[in-house]
């Protein structure tokens, strides 16, 4: 049964108390990130009218056909996005998610961001499963690695050409026309499929086969709740689909209920 949580306060404060229940009563709980959770932090939503695609056709600009064509702008494109991460910061969604890592409840997210922002300490860097990579810089030709400063601090005519060989340094991103790296979605769907709760967060869920992760916990039998701020493909799996609030309140309120929960056993 679904319940659509609109603005109305008492409806949220209801629905946390059961999401909270469902957490306490949970033996793993997992969680599926988009672009949505990292707008706290300032982040343009790739999606949204305001997004970073707004505009703009993704397929022209971050795409492996593109790389072909026009190397130089795809690496503009990447390096202003470096840019514009270096100067932001977690917000209190991926704090608290980093913490249920902490406590081991929750054994991994399963991210499409490639912003780094769940990784907010070393120790729980595994457990984040980044399904569309990062942007950890690399020679597509020799692989030596590189960091994101390259790009940034690089000479402006060859910041990304690589150092030893000359070839074309990019972005561990999964750009469109490329295949997911088979170990994060591999590893994420065991742990989706044994979950008894999974949190989406951010997401529209658009994009196949990254989506078809929350789905393995529902065909196991497990809750789903959705935090968007638009009605998502997989509203109909869900327990709870919320609307209308910023994702680290609604967290923020499950979070504070379960840990009263929690010492109350
Ligand atoms: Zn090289």
């Amino acid at each position: 049964v679904i319940s659509i949580v609109t603005k109305k306060e008492d409806f949220l404060d209801s629905a946390t108390d059961k999401i909270a229940e469902f957490f306490i009563n949970a033996k793993s709980v997992v969680a599926f990130t988009g672009a949505g959770i990292s707008t706290e932090s300032g982040l343009a939503d790739f999606r949204s009218s305001k997004g970073l695609w707004a505009g703009r056709k993704p397929m022209e600009i971050a795409s492996a056909d593109a790389v072909k064509r026009n190397p130089r702008m795809v690496a503009e494109f990447y390096r202003d996005r470096i840019r514009e991460y270096a100067n932001v910061k977690p917000n209190n969604s991926h704090y608290i998610l980093s913490e249920w890592l902490f406590s081991g409840k929750m054994p991994c997210i399963a991210t499409q961001n490639v912003d780094g922002l769940h990784a907010t300490s070393h120790e729980i860097k595994h457990r984040i499963n980044e399904l569309h990579g990062n942007l950890d810089l690399f020679c597509s030709s020799c692989l030596e690695k590189y960091p994101m400063e390259k790009y940034i601090l690089g000479d402006d005519a060859t910041f990304h050409l690589c150092d030893s060989c000359q070839g074309y340094v990019r972005p561990n991103v999964v750009l469109f026309g490329e295949s997911l790296p088979n170990k994060p979605f591999t590893s994420s769907r065991s742990k989706f499929r044994k979950a008894d709760l999974c949190f989406i967060i951010g997401t529209s869920c658009e994009v196949y086969p990254a989506s078809s992760l929350p789905q393995e916990t529902y065909d196991n039998g497990g809750k789903v709740i959705i935090i968007n701020k638009t009605p998502t493909k997989l509203d109909y799996m869900a327990n709870f689909v919320l609307n209308d609030f910023n994702a680290s309140v609604v967290l923020g309120l499950i979070k504070t209920k379960v840990d009263v929960l929690t010492n109350q056993k």
